[in-house]
């Protein structure tokens, strides 16, 4: 018990400084067990700092991935172009030049840079490789899509007075655009709201019934359309999904009530991580804009649902130079055009990962 203290104290103080390799000689390698097991792969794990953890030059090498260690960072790369960039102590990873976040920070350990287990099963080794967990997809493309405008009526959202502009105004717009262009590719839509009201008289239960009036429509997919608000410099857009089970949320340090439960939605935990990250990438592709990344939060909206859903925010409307570009029409434009690229990326990538069987 000491020696496990005392090396995970080794090793925290060689990950706040520079790589284990600064370790005492006895320490350089980490007690391996086996642990994860991920597409027919049993990834060894080790105990760190209370968490089980996985090498990622062990990933890269039974990916067939190149690993190159430089300073603080860890590249996984391969010949098809992808690139995948680790750095110690940062709870986010870039995927192809798109931000990801984990639950837990990267940490170094034996000359390498490792992740938590639950990170690699739940956002690393589902992003490298998508169709190991394809019986977990919908079958086929989705035909039904629930848009939902958040906020409405007397439930403003996020104001700008300068650009005067509101998160519900802005968001409706921009739900409205979606729909033409989804409708325009053969895609089915309905909306939470079309004007400007709100959902529920209800404020409580507000954000549940958008969840439950997608449930009912039997959506195969629904897009929450939000705009942000926070310190006045912050800009640039979040996308997220529901978190899975066990994990901490992006924004959490700890666990609380909500992290241990199974809420429906993770039902669709793999197909939420590629929307995610499809949607994210379309708006990144899209707008030039900070990329704030993608991330997990179980949202009111999102805890329900009864197929796999995304919440975008678009851009913050408290940041007054993003509120000027959110009130220019053709910026929201922009924007739905992006958010209905991702939807059809998902959309492609489903019908190659769990195609629906020919009649
Ligand atoms: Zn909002």
């Amino acid at each position: 018990m000491i020696r496990v203290l005392v090396a995970a104290l080794a090793l925290l103080a060689a990950s706040s400084c520079a790589l284990a390799r600064q370790a005492p000689a006895g320490l350089r390698a980490p007690p391996t067990r086996p642990g994860a097991v991920f597409g027919q792969i049993e990834w060894p794990t080790a105990r760190l700092y209370g968490d089980d953890y996985v090498d990622l030059a062990v990933v890269a090498r039974k990916l067939g991935f190149k690993f190159a260690l430089a300073g603080r960072k860890a590249t996984l790369s391969d010949a098809g172009g992808t690139r995948c960039v680790f750095e110690d102590i940062e709870r986010d990873f870039h995927l192809d030049g798109i931000r990801v976040h984990m639950s837990k920070p990267v940490v170094a350990s034996a000359d390498s840079l490792w992740i938590t287990k639950q990170d690699a099963e739940k956002t690393v080794l589902p992003l490298f490789r998508p169709a190991d967990l394809a019986a977990q997809l919908p079958v086929g493309a989705p035909r039904l899509i629930v848009l939902d405008p958040g906020h409405g009526g007397t439930d403003p959202g996020t104001e700008n007075a300068k650009a005067r502009i509101s998160e519900k105004t802005a968001a409706l717009d921009v739900a409205l655009r979606v729909r033409k262009l989804l409708e325009a590719r053969g895609y089915r839509v309905k909306m939470t709201r079309e004007k400007d009201t709100r959902f529920s008289g209800n404020p409580r239960v507000d954000l549940p019934m958008r969840a439950a009036f997608a449930n009912k429509a039997l959506a195969d997919l629904f897009v929450s359309i939000h705009f942000n608000n926070a310190p006045e410099s912050i800009k640039g857009v979040e996308t997220y999904t529901l978190t899975p089970q066990h994990m901490l949320s992006t924004a959490s340090t700890a666990p609380d009530d909500d992290t241990p439960r199974a809420l429906p939605g993770n039902r669709y935990d793999h197909a939420n991580l590629l929307l995610g990250f499809a949607v994210h990438r379309a708006m990144m592709r899209g707008l030039e804009t900070p990329d704030r990344g993608y991330k997990r939060a179980r949202w009111a909206v999102l805890r329900t649902l009864a197929c796999p859903g995304v919440l975008v925010e678009c851009a913050y409307l408290s940041n007054d130079e993003e509120a000027r570009r959110v009130a220019k029409p053709e910026f929201r434009q922009q924007i739905a055009e992006s958010i209905a690229a991702g939807v059809v990326a998902y959309s492609e990538q489903l019908e190659k990962l769990r195609p629906e069987p020919k009649k």
